[in-house]
């Protein structure tokens, strides 16, 4: 079996805009993403916001198995028709790693179906431990049972998603709010997986935790071989029917 095939997109605003960010990632969250999944192993490309197509064309729609997908503060600058493209391409197998403000992304609220972007937040660098709920899911392999992160953006419930087909972390803050920080979701033959940390001002992706979790999450996420099926009006039956 070759190798996984991942698209790291990154909305890239940030890091050109403020120099404190730049300094954090100075080749991008999705240049950090893409160097610590290929030095796994993994087949890693980057794909970019401002890129023509967003970096997401058809050929590297095609070839992809997983798309992970940052973004924050230019989510309404994603075409509608990339939406819709990576839309088709899950429901027909490709994984989603929705990362940190991805939440509420165009892709991700489409493939949620309610208002994700709903959610609590505060920006003062407090501590989260990121708790594993559940303890046998691959993706919370090689995790203990915590992850602490020293600084991070606080994310509070009510979170807009609907309920998790499978919750695998969930975060206490600081400040007193909670949150499911790690809820995996099945839409048609795709599979995606949400995970809150990675606030752009932080280095929460140089994390070895964090990075193990990325990884096990592509892992999880390229879905396995699942045939088409006929649907439709079905007038022929499998096995004789007896009148
Ligand atoms: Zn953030």
């Amino acid at each position: 079996m070759g190798a996984i095939s991942v698209t790291v997109w990154n909305e890239f605003l940030h890091e050109k805009e403020d120099p404190g960010i730049a300094a954090v990632y100075p080749d991008g969250i999705h240049g950090c993403i893409a160097k610590f999944l290929s030095e796994a192993g993994f087949d890693a490309r980057t794909a970019t916001l401002r890129e023509p197509q967003h970096g997401l064309t058809d050929e590297v729609l095609a070839k992809t198995d997983v798309l992970t997908w940052w973004g924050h503060m230019a989510h309404g600058e994603v075409a509608d028709e990339t939406v819709e493209k990576v839309y088709r391409r899950v429901q027909d197998g490709m994984g989603l790693v929705a990362l940190h403000s991805g939440h509420d992304s165009k892709i991700f609220k489409k493939l949620m179906g309610t208002d994700t972007g709903r959610l609590k937040w505060r920006e003062i660098g407090e501590k989260e431990i990121v708790w594993v709920i559940d303890r046998a899911h691959p993706i919370a392999e090689g995790i203990d049972e915590k992850i602490v992160i020293p600084h991070e953006e606080m994310y509070g419930e009510p979170f807009g998603i609907p309920a998790p087909d499978e919750l695998v972390f969930a975060s206490w803050f600081e400040g007193g709010e909670i949150f499911r920080s790690g809820c995996c979701f099945k839409r048609g033959k795709g599979r995606i997986f949400y995970f809150r940390p990675g606030h752009e001002s932080f280095p929460i992706y140089y994390m070895p935790e964090i990075q193990t979790v990325v990884k096990n999450a592509v892992r999880w996420a390229k879905a396995p071989y699942i045939p088409s099926f006929v649907d439709g009006h079905t007038p022929e039956t499998t096995v004789e029917i007896k009148r």
